[in-house]
């Protein structure tokens, strides 16, 4: 199949690239996390955007961890990364994959390029404090100051820069800058720092090293070193663009194509290009939101299947498809603007209505007895797995005189539309019989716990039965879903709802916790499911992910949680069959 959509403007940039041979015809991405926390879901259009490219392309697509800022990194979040990456299809080491890279790695590489630098006059060591550092830069309506050292020898700083690396001066003493221009309408080039003194013990490489390199200066020079030829970056990092380019063209400076420069060969030059963040209605984003929430246990950890976070997502039953999906369909842009959470739900019942098998599941059960069945006898109907995929087979479900149907699949006195079970009605039990409540037993709460039904033995399968003598045909409107009691087995479900109530939260008060939706998750102990459920059958797909995943007839989809166990089993929903929020909001 084709894909018809338009060609988003980074396309069109590799579609020009391709056709002038800009990079001899080369494509290769990166997605490049600082391993500081959990994806979220910003993360993964950003990784099927990068790995995507690259498969589109032929090309090549790079996980690299920036891992230049030893305090908020743990190896915890390195390999959360790695999972939820593969997870997504973003193999680094598949046909596409150019590799895993920790940026740490080329810590030493990165200092001789510094030491380069002072060489050619380009950088200097600064003794300003980072308050000092930060008022000499002046403001966007005044021009910055020269720090006193900017004149300082180059032998001068050579020294020191070496001695900033042997440890020798304490944290925040001194700095490495480039020296570029403390007038420029650009605050990113007003001699900005490449390094400081920062005595931290580093997740990949210890206490090696007693300065660590700033994000702009690194991140290029990472780009350069693993061939990147789109360096793919969100918005707020076009200012940056000009440093981006500043660096490499400085360490080109005096190098030539053939090596033949006084400072050897060229080094790789990247192309950066910025695109709007993929931002989301009805959650919190950024790390910091997310933490809180955890940390202060609104949510039960960066998994919990209401969190935005990938691994949350993918417990929720979210498939890898529907996010890359997703990620077509919005495509990227050069404006922020907020995304509707609908479109996220309604890329997921897409894919999960193509592929998920159906099942039957009783949530809030109410006991049926039919009257004229046999006693003790049972029966089995052959029911279709995906009425969307013939080729997903049948599978068998027993019925018996006693069934469980939903509480509020009955009424006592109903209205006219209500097309389920009411005294005296007549519904479709799913692939099986017509029934018809004859009474309904009531306990001393006064709450309907049973109801007395008849069935109608010609309308098997759930066929309509044939018309009576008089020619009449019987018709009901209602299919409801039904397990058959003796048959059945017992389940935990967890309905999963959005976690906020509103489109933008904390807007209002200013707190995001505000707005916490106190019904995102209830859970329901005492739900009755058809046994086929209970552990994977062979009429399964083979889920990659190994997280079993089913439409439950007219509730919604559902996947088997990761604390499920045979005995006491756990399912999620992932999402309902239709979007109750816009119906919600329809009728206020
Ligand atoms: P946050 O603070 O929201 O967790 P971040 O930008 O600090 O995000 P990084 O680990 O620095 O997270 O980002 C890794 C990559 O993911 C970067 O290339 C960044 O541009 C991209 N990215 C982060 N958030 C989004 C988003 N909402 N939409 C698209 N790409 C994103
Ligand atoms: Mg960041």
């Amino acid at each position: 199949m084709t894909d018809e959509r338009p060609r988003h403007f980074i396309q069109q940039i590799i579609d020009e690239d391709t056709r002038t041979g800009k990079w001899g015809g080369r494509v290769h991405t990166r997605f490049p996390p600082e391993p500081n926390g959990y994806l979220h879901i910003g993360h993964a259009m950003s990784i099927c955007l990068n790995s995507g490219l690259a498969r589109e392309f032929g090309g090549k697509f790079n996980l690299r961890f920036d891992d230049t800022n030893p305090v908020k990194e743990e190896s915890e979040y390195v390999e959360s990364i790695k999972r939820d990456v593969r997870w997504l299809g973003g193999a680094w080491d598949g046909p596409n994959g150019g590799g895993l890279f920790f940026a740490s790695d080329y810590f030493a590489r990165m200092y001789d390029f510094a030491v380069e630098l002072i060489k050619k006059g380009r950088a200097y060591v600064c003794d300003l404090t980072a308050d000092e550092t930060r008022e000499y830069r002046g403001t966007l309506t005044e021009p910055g100051r020269p720090s006193p050292y900017r004149e300082r020898s180059v032998e001068e700083s050579l020294d020191l820069f070496e001695r900033m690396k042997q440890g020798e001066f304490p944290d925040g003493s001194k700095t490495l800058r480039a020296k570029i221009d403390m007038a420029s309408p650009n605050m990113n080039l007003r001699d900005p720092v490449m390094y400081r003194v920062l005595h931290a013990s580093h997740h990949n490489t210890g206490d090696e090293w007693s300065i660590y390199p700033m994000y702009d200066w690194a991140h290029g020079l990472e780009d350069s070193i693993e061939g990147i030829t789109h360096s793919i970056c969100t918005l707020e990092f076009e200012d940056h663009r000009p440093l981006y380019d500043w660096y490499i063209d400085a360490i080109n400076e005096g190098r030539t194509g053939d090596g033949s420069g006084p400072w050897g060969k060229r080094v790789h030059h990247p192309q950066q290009i910025e695109f709007a963040k993929f931002i989301l209605n009805y959650v919190v984003l950024s790390k910091r939101n997310l933490i809180r929430l955890v940390k202060e246990g609104h949510v039960r950890g960066w998994d919990d299947p209401r969190m935005v976070t990938i691994s949350g997502l993918r417990r929720r039953g979210v498939t890898p498809e529907s996010l890359r999906n997703l990620c077509a369909e919005v495509g990227v842009t050069k404006f922020n603007s907020v995304r509707d959470m609908v479109l996220l739900e309604n890329a997921v019942r897409e894919h999960l209505n193509k592929v998920a098998p159906r099942r039957m599941a009783v949530l809030r059960p109410l006991r049926v007895v039919i009257e004229n069945y046999p006693e003790g006898g049972t029966e089995a109907f052959e029911i279709p797995n995906n009425p969307e995929d013939p080729a997903a087979g049948t599978r068998r479900v027993e019925f018996s005189r006693e069934l469980f149907i939903e509480q509020d699949d009955f009424m006592e006195d109903p209205p006219k539309k209500f097309f389920r079970l009411g005294p005296g009605r007549e519904v479709r039990l799913r692939g099986a019989y017509w029934i018809r409540c004859e009474r309904f037993v009531k306990n001393d709460a006064g709450e309907v716990v049973e109801l007395r039904c008849t069935y109608d033995p010609q309308t098997r399968g759930g066929e309509n039965p044939p018309p009576d003598a008089e020619g009449n045909v019987r018709k009901v409107k209602g299919t409801l879903h039904w397990v058959s009691a003796a048959h059945a087995i017992g389940a935990k479900v967890r309905l999963i709802d959005r976690l906020f109530t509103v489109e933008s939260p904390g807007k209002a008060t200013g707190d995001f916790l505000d707005d916490l939706n106190r019904e995102s998750m209830q859970v329901l102990s005492g739900c009755r499911i058809e046994p086929a459920l209970a552990e994977r059958t062979a009429d399964e797909p083979e889920w990659p992910d190994g997280i079993r995943r089913f439409q439950f007839e007219r509730l919604g989809y559902f996947c088997v949680d990761a604390e499920s166990k045979p005995g006491a089993l756990v399912f999620n929903r992932t999402v309902t069959l239709k979007d109750s929020w816009a119906r919600q909001a329809g009728k206020e």
